[in-house]
């Protein structure tokens, strides 16, 4: 294949995808809209499936260096009530398939593999249109315009390609989660470190839940996720990060004080992180010259596949282009035809609620029987 393939979005399936096409010999070229590689902070800790996202980084050829990212005893997942009971544990014993690593990490080994060129910063696409017979313009907003017969959207939930392929937009969950960190927890929050333990922490009730999990070092991510509409948070004023601390800490009264700490103790601002999802179903005719992965194809509400399917998507659409180089239509239907019901079935599938905490009809109980389904299920 002589033609270059345009990718929009340098996340992590934008990236996998551009490093398949590259040890195929199939020159790629990636706009993204941030200005450079830590322009922006790219977020917590990833568990990464054998059964998903590690086979991408198998096609990826990366595994030596994935091995080497990974945190040790992170695996380890415990389940409390808001008492602070643990209610269930399961220890990281080094054989789990589902080992964890820092997105940044993950996200800069992925940009070593690629040659230095690959990745055009600074280029955020601000529209995209049909030139016919399968090109397409891309337009940035800082000025400029590529024509591309080959152009796939990683461009995440807000993405500018998918209107050449539907109409559909994200839609609010019904749950947004407050995020904040916890620096040297083991000294400054010894508390909140020894309730989180050596990987994730899930407490929670039906509306109202505490996520935290342990980066690297010592430090603590929390995730507090609250089942309220858009208006209920827009009533925070959460430039106000001491009173927004207040208001959102005021929902957890009567919660035990060590995982109360994980919003009041926090060493940033806490964040609001609304949560969005497409369709489960979301899907579209073929439309030549064009396709999308990742978020920007089937956004969920998170169940810990996201990252994963979208590192699976950019894999396997590399593999398609290069079992197909003169028949793109071909390598598209192909890629398409997996990827569909994929991220249909992660939506939907009964484990994804081991990650998942917003079912109105969730209890921690129905949390801990789905995730030791999932476990043992082969
Ligand atoms: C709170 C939370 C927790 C999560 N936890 C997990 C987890 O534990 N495990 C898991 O597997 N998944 C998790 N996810 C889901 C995961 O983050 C996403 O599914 C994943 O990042 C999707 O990857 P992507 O490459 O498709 O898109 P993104 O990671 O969103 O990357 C898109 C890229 O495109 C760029 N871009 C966007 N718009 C433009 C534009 N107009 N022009 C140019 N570039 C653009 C962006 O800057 C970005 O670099 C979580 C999500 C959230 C919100």
């Amino acid at each position: 294949m002589n033609t270059d393939v345009t990718i929009i979005g340098a996340g992590l399936g934008g990236l996998t995808l551009a490093r398949v096409l590259h040890i195929h010999g199939i020159p790629a070229t990636v706009y993204e809209a941030e200005s450079s590689p830590t322009a922006r902070s790219q977020g917590g800790m990833l568990d990464i499936h054998d059964y998903d996202g590690q086979l991408a980084l198998q096609a990826a050829d990366v595994m030596d260096e994935f091995h080497g990212l990974i945190l040790e005893g992170r695996q380890a997942m415990r389940f409390l009530d808001r008492e602070g009971t643990v209610l269930f544990e399961k220890a990281d014993d080094g054989t789990g398939g589902r080992p964890e690593v820092q997105r940044g990490e993950l996200r800069q080994m992925l940009l070593d593999s690629l040659p230095a060129d690959t990745v055009r910063w600074g280029h955020k696409v601000s529209g995209t249109r049909s030139l016919g017979e399968g090109r397409h313009e891309v337009t940035f907003a800082g000025g400029g315009t590529v024509a591309t017969d080959l152009l796939v959207g990683a461009d995440g939930a807000w993405s500018r390609v998918r209107p050449l392929l539907s109409t559909a937009t994200p839609e609010y969950t019904g749950k947004s989660v407050v995020e904040t960190y916890l620096y040297d927890a083991d000294t400054r929050h010894p508390a909140a470190a020894k309730t989180v333990g050596g990987g994730a922490m899930i407490a929670l009730t039906p509306d109202r839940e505490i996520f935290a999990h342990r980066e690297r070092g010592d430090t603590l991510h929390a995730y507090v996720g609250l089942s309220e509409p858009l208006e209920w948070f827009a009533a925070i004023d959460f430039t106000d990060a001491a009173a927004a601390t207040a208001r959102i800490a005021r929902e957890f009264e009567g919660w035990a004080p060590e995982l109360t700490a994980l919003i009041t103790d926090g060493d940033t601002p806490p964040v609001l992180r609304p949560l969005y999802a497409l369709p489960i179903e979301h899907r579209w005719d073929r439309v030549p010259g064009v396709t999308l992965v990742g978020d920007a194809a089937h956004l969920a509400a998170p169940n810990g596949e996201g990252a994963n399917l979208a590192m699976l998507d950019g894999a396997e659409l590399g593999q398609a282009l290069a079992t197909h180089p003169d028949d793109v239509e071909a390598a598209f239907t192909a890629y398409e035809r997996a990827m569909f019901p994929r991220s249909a079935e992660a939506a939907t599938f009964e484990g994804a609620e081991a990650h998942r905490t917003d079912s109105d009809t969730n209890t921690v109980h129905d949390l801990i029987a789905a995730f030791t389904r999932h476990e043992q299920s082969p």
